[in-house]
């Protein structure tokens, strides 16, 4: 080792103590009073976004009218939105005025083939052609209150973009609920495939969901796996079509397809440690033949896989596919199980968790934030966090005096966004995002 002159010295020895002193200013977490203040400066408008994108709800890759509002809106607050990402979506970048690191929050914006009853001053009258079938359109999911939340944070970040440290992307995603062709990629997924974190890559992506589970007031978290992965399975079965008077000339596909169906439900009970993690796995259709007294040739069932564990989905789908084959096997049928995954689950970095937690007591108060059991809905969310560290929170929207266990949930039309989830919402993500960008 080289003698060090004492100049040199000194300077090596601040190199070691006096470096904090160089590096940004101490970090100190957003003042909740004064979050609160910014949040309540946008909340009429947070609402007046909501209420119009509510009104006027468009499906999966057809959110036209919504991306119009959301890039319109980026560029009064001096944005530079690109558009048309992933068919409709919408990506801008705040820059701060100092330098610090770069985050992304991402809010989904489509809503689904659901029929909204009367009641609602802006309920929705919009209908749609589904998958070849006529819809009624409803946010029946709150992604509404997600772009307006979104819009809201863009908007009290801009206010104070001078101050702000490094740079937040804002990432207003398409086809959450799915493409509107099946087997195509979900919204998610295609905007990574299209670079969205190519040329900005964040060293952390924020996500938040309205949740009927959930009292207004309270948030929902978990540390790692949250949310399930889901996988759309279908099994085709050919037998061999014969009379229906006469079963032993042919290969019934239907019975068959019925022993595998219920051998599946045995397989999750007696096969899989369910102790170790949740397994969910639906048929949730079953269709074959056209008519009463004709065995048809082909069964065809269809149905969703939940899981948490990348190891236990495939150790299932193995599972499934051996079962399948082998009772087709016995029977003289033949049994092909093909799986498509929609959205791996949703696990939030436990680093990023045990970071950003104190920020959401601050912005909620500690007594109202809970930890979420694990939930077996899913979300393409997932395809943001499994990109760079993920951390995904519930927001409560069941109003008071109802009990959230017992509220419509979402994806029903009777789900009921009490509108101070906007404000808490709003709150919560500008209290993660700015705790975050001041290191704290
Ligand atoms: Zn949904
Ligand atoms: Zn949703």
């Amino acid at each position: 080792m080289p003698r060090l002159r004492p100049r040199a010295l000194a300077a090596a020895l601040c190199i070691l103590t006096c470096a904090p002193a160089f590096a940004a200013e101490p970090a100190a977490a957003a003042d909740p009073t004064a979050v609160a203040a910014q949040a309540a400066r946008v909340r009429e408008q947070v609402v007046a976004w909501r209420r119009d994108i509510h009104q006027h709800p468009e499906l999966g890759q057809h959110e036209v009218r919504t991306a119009k509002l959301i890039a319109e809106h980026l560029r009064k607050l001096g944005l530079q939105p690109r558009t048309g990402i992933a068919h409709t979506g919408v990506v801008a970048v705040l820059k701060g005025g100092r330098p610090g690191p770069r985050i992304a929050i991402r809010a989904d914006m489509d809503a689904l083939p659901v029929t909204e009853p009367a009641g609602l001053p802006f309920a929705s009258r919009v209908t749609a052609d589904y998958r070849g079938q006529p819809v009624g359109v409803m946010h029946a999911c709150g992604h509404d209150a997600h772009v307006a939340i979104a819009l809201g944070v863009a908007t009290a970040l801009a206010a104070q973009r001078e101050t702000l440290p490094g740079e937040v992307m804002f990432v207003f995603q398409p086809a959450e609920e799915g493409p509107p062709v099946a087997g195509e990629p979900f919204g998610a997924k295609l905007m990574l495939d299209q670079g969205v974190f190519a040329q900005f890559k964040p060293e952390a992506v924020f996500g938040l969901h309205v949740w009927a589970g959930l009292g207004v007031g309270e948030i929902g978290y978990r540390s790692g796996p949250m949310l399930a992965s889901a996988d759309e399975w279908s099994l085709l079965v050919r037998g061999k079509q014969t009379h229906g008077s006469r079963p032993w000339d042919g290969v019934d596909p239907i019975t068959v397809g019925a022993q595998i169906l219920l051998a599946s439900q045995s397989l999750i009970a007696r096969q899989i440690n369910i102790a170790a993690t949740p397994v969910v796995l639906t048929a949730g259709q079953f269709h074959s033949g056209v008519r009463f007294n004709i065995i048809p040739d082909e069964a065809r069932l269809v149905g969703t896989l939940r899981t948490f564990d990348p190891a236990v989905r495939e150790d299932v789908i193995a599972r499934l596919r051996r079962t399948a084959e082998d009772l087709a096997h016995a029977a003289g049928a033949s049994a092909e199980l093909q799986v498509v995954n929609n959205a791996p689950a949703t696990v939030n970095d436990a680093a990023l968790t045990r970071r950003v937690l104190p920020s959401l007591q601050r912005a909620a108060g500690a007594e109202r934030v809970r930890e979420s059991a694990l939930v077996t809905v899913a979300e393409d969310f997932s395809q943001f966090a499994n990109t760079v560290p993920g951390f995904y929170f519930f927001v409560g929207s069941t109003a008071p005096g109802i009990d959230p266990a017992k509220a419509p949930i979402n994806h029903s039309p009777q789900f009921m966004l009490d509108e101070g989830a906007l404000e808490v919402g709003t709150r919560a993500m500008l209290q993660v995002a700015l705790d975050y960008l001041h290191g704290a």
